[in-house]
């Protein structure tokens, strides 16, 4: 097994219903078949998204708006996989060894729920649990970017998926709102470990009733930075062609650092 104990960093091993390590630090292995490694006991939940939010989120993505995101990165998938920050498993498509996290217990409860072959757990993505160099193929889809960890999990050869928003992601949506709408930078997260091998543009036109684009508009980050003045922007938009922009990162653990 390539999980650790979170306390002390040796291997865990499942006796009966939960993953123990040799200093006997245990952790259940929940009815819903994830478990939870996180450090500190305050749930996830408290700290990650709601219970309301990953329920939402998980009904607008099965919506299949995202599909052309989901399709590039299933393709690309191979050995065994580490999804970090998973959410609720949305893009985990691959049949192969997979390995999923996220800091929200509903939403890895939800990921199990839906790829019953995936181990999922609860963690931190500043201590993942995870023996070193042990990952092939590592994705992550628009959650926070640690170098030292990411490089420390994968395997020298081993890749990085990394997604950001493409330029033109939600541009009508945002031209909506805004009088001055501004592009999305595409500027790729810093590392000095790991090397930036190529990018890859994954561009759709969605065609978006009301409601969900409202949905939509409440799970990004813009929800919060808009007045209640510009949100009311949305009402009686009706059905719209919105653009899904996203860039594919891919990045490698060379030999030579
Ligand atoms: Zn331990």
């Amino acid at each position: 097994m390539i999980l650790i104990c979170p306390k002390c960093k040796t291997e865990l091993t499942q006796i009966d219903n939960s993953l123990r390590c040799e200093n006997n630090h245990s952790f259940d292995i929940s009815r819903d078949g994830y478990v939870n490694l996180l450090m500190s006991q305050k749930s996830g939940d408290k700290i990650g998204d709601s219970r309301a939010s990953a329920h939402a989120r998980h009904s607008f993505l099965s919506k299949g708006y995202y599909e052309c995101l989901k399709k590039a990165i299933g393709e690309r998938m191979s050995g065994t996989v580490l999804d970090i920050g998973c959410g609720e498993g949305y893009y985990d498509t691959y049949g192969g060894e997979l390995y999923g996290f996220d800091i929200s217990k509903e939403m890895v409860r939800l990921a199990k729920k839906s790829n019953k072959s995936g181990n999922y757990f609860v963690a931190n993505l500043s201590h993942i649990p995870i023996k070193s160099e042990s990952i092939d193929t590592a994705m992550h889809l628009f959650a926070p970017f640690n170098e030292s960890e990411f490089f420390r999990v994968l395997k020298v050869g081993g890749t990085l998926y990394s997604v950001i928003p493409g330029e033109n992601h939600l541009w009508e949506m945002k031209e909506c709102l805004y009088d001055k709408p501004y592009k999305n930078d595409e500027k790729p997260p810093k590392t000095e470990k790991l090397t930036l091998v190529s990018k890859t543009k994954i561009t759709d036109t969605v065609n978006i009733g009301e409601e969900d684009l409202k949905e939509l508009f409440s799970m990004t980050p813009y929800f919060y930075r808009t007045s209640e003045e510009n949100k009311k922007r949305l009402d009686g938009v009706g059905d719209t062609a919105l653009t899904v922009d996203f860039v594919i990162l891919e990045y490698k653990k060379g030999l030579t650092k």
